[in-house]
């Protein structure tokens, strides 16, 4: 992770937001369960990426993100497209993307369709005065309209992976009820302990936010993340 780190940031020097490629490296060095996600620079390469989800099991539809440096909020820019089914939708959906984002658009990202589950966002923020904080709380679409957050300085003791759960409103829909079972919550610890850690090992890492981690009763997944260095 350090190298991957100092490679980025001596090719760029002012700091700034990892490329999905690098993104997607530093994530999984702390085991932080991003989806396949793979990069496309051209459209050829994106229906040949959605096949290939397809051949290896991927039984549900494909999901293509355009991409370009700096992009704040994709879907509001209409450079997410879900549900891909064909060659010829992926194809379309690109060559879309390419008309309206014309050649600002860097490429695109190909993953595989999640299943459906609780939104949750989970992240590091830079605190001025006491450092790294690890935040969990209500993701997706909800995120802006319910604030429903809990956060803990960096690094975190064993005690606050449960509590930051408990601590959310949101805590009923994890933690399941009779005929619902509970999201897999040993996974969701595991990734606010990853975050911890990574926080604590990368000083130049100013923000990562990964929103939505989709949390289900057979695991959690993440569909897209954004890391900052400085
Ligand atoms: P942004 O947050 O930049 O708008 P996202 O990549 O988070 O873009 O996509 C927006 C929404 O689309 C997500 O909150 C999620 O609901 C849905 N989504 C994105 N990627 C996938 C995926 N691979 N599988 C299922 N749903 C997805
Ligand atoms: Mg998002």
């Amino acid at each position: 992770a350090r190298r991957l780190v100092d490679r980025y940031l001596a090719a760029h020097p002012d700091g700034g937001w990892l490329d999905p490629t690098a993104t997607a490296d530093l994530l999984d060095c702390y085991r932080l369960p991003l989806t396949t996600t793979v990069w496309a620079p051209d459209e050829h390469s994106a229906v040949l990426a959605a096949r290939g989800l397809r051949a290896l099991g991927h039984r549900n539809s494909a999901v293509l993100k355009a991409y370009w440096p700096d992009q704040v909020h994709k879907s509001a820019a209409g450079a997410v497209r879900t549900g891909l089914g064909t060659d010829r939708e992926v194809r379309d959906a690109y060559r879309e993307f390419t008309a309206a984002h014309g050649s600002r658009m860097a490429g695109a990202v190909v993953q595989p369709m999640a299943a459906p589950g609780v939104e949750l966002l989970a992240g590091v923020v830079q605190d001025e005065v006491f450092g790294p904080l690890v935040v969990l709380g209500l993701g997706g679409t909800a995120t802006e309209l319910l604030d429903d957050r809990a956060a803990r300085l960096a690094p975190l003791t064993q005690a606050d992976l449960p509590a930051m759960v408990a601590e959310l409103r949101t805590a009923p829909l994890l933690s399941g009820r009779p005929g619902n079972p509970p999201v897999d919550l040993p996974a969701l610890h595991r990734v606010l302990a990853g975050l911890s850690r990574m926080a604590t090992d990368l000083p130049q890492l100013a923000e990562v936010d990964l929103n939505p981690v989709i949390a289900r009763p057979d695991g959690v997944l993440c569909v897209d993340a954004r890391i900052r260095l400085e």
